[in-house]
């Protein structure tokens, strides 16, 4: 589907059906399935940073709405998660590493061509983060990234991203490169809340703590890793439970918007930031917001 066609369609289906639409659906897909409940657009020239673990602002979801984000992919497990989801009609974003899409190029169009929304997360994702980097070579790599997301997917690389999404490797981001992006007009998201599937655990361990974590905070923009065969493993029986237990999906995609924003709460701290001053030391504290995250 050209970029126009992915811009317009969800305000089209909003229109005419009262509903989302997708090229791709899900023949199989009955009143059972999970599915997507809304698409909400996503305005880069809006200069956003959203997710309230790293920033103080998110996505104005509704009370049990929630956003399906995965990292690090596309990797070994990738299919198993893109199964999953296809089985329950969902869509998700997907967050790339740049070598990671270029050596699995194939994965990079079975996620554009199911419906998921595909950004970036670096070309390399560093051990010591975009934030050690000096900020030429940080923006590089993440240049990079996105010119293998797109070339991996779409065959070419032009100026804008056909998803101009971004999340930074670990979190850390700094000042000078949110305001490079924000200028590129790329839209960065953090998380509302995670599953530390970084952690080896196991699936139903897994189920368990995420679950826990939603229970608690009723909604939010939820972070997994294609990368980890636990996530992929755990994600049939997590999204019966959305089902089961009453939250719907909503999905993310460019949009030229308005973005619907929410501040945090009075009080809000970042999570994040004391996450990497733990993991990168004092070095890190000279920019702003974790390592295999
Ligand atoms: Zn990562």
């Amino acid at each position: 589907m050209n970029r126009f066609l992915r811009l317009l369609l969800p305000a089209f289906c909003a229109i005419v059906f009262a509903a989302p639409c997708f090229a791709g659906a899900h023949p199989a897909c009955g009143p059972d399935a999970v599915g997507v409940a809304r698409v909400i657009p996503i305005n880069g020239g809006q200069g956003l940073a959203l997710g309230l673990q790293s920033y103080p602002r998110t996505l104005d979801l509704h009370d049990h709405e929630v956003v399906l984000t995965f990292d690090d992919g596309p990797a070994g497990p990738t299919p198993l998660v893109l199964d999953a989801l296809a089985r329950e009609c969902v869509r998700a974003t997907f967050f790339l590493v740049g070598h990671n899409a270029e050596a699995l190029p194939d994965l990079v169009r079975r996620e554009i061509a199911e419906g998921h929304s595909v950004g970036s997360h670096s070309y390399s994702h560093p051990a010591s983060t975009l934030r050690l980097m000096n900020d030429a070579t940080a923006r590089a790599d993440i240049e990079r990234g996105i010119a293998a997301v797109e070339t991996a997917g779409y065959g070419h690389a032009g100026i804008s991203p056909h998803t101009p999404f971004f999340r930074f490797p670990g979190f850390a981001d700094t000042p000078a490169l949110l305001s490079f992006l924000a200028g590129r007009g790329i839209t960065v998201f953090g998380s509302d809340l995670w599953a530390s599937d970084w952690r080896k655990m196991t699936p139903e361990a897994e189920l368990d703590l995420v679950m826990s974590r939603l229970e608690k905070l009723g909604k939010g923009i939820i972070l997994f890793h294609d990368s980890k065969l636990a996530t992929a493993q755990m994600l049939p029986a997590f999204l019966r439970q959305l089902k089961t237990r009453g939250y719907r999906v909503v999905h993310m995609t460019p949009g030229a918007g308005p973005t619907p924003v929410t501040a945090a709460p009075p009080g809000w701290t970042s999570t994040t930031e004391a996450i990497i001053a733990k993991t990168l030391g004092g070095d890190a504290m000279s920019g702003e917001a974790p390592g295999g995250r």
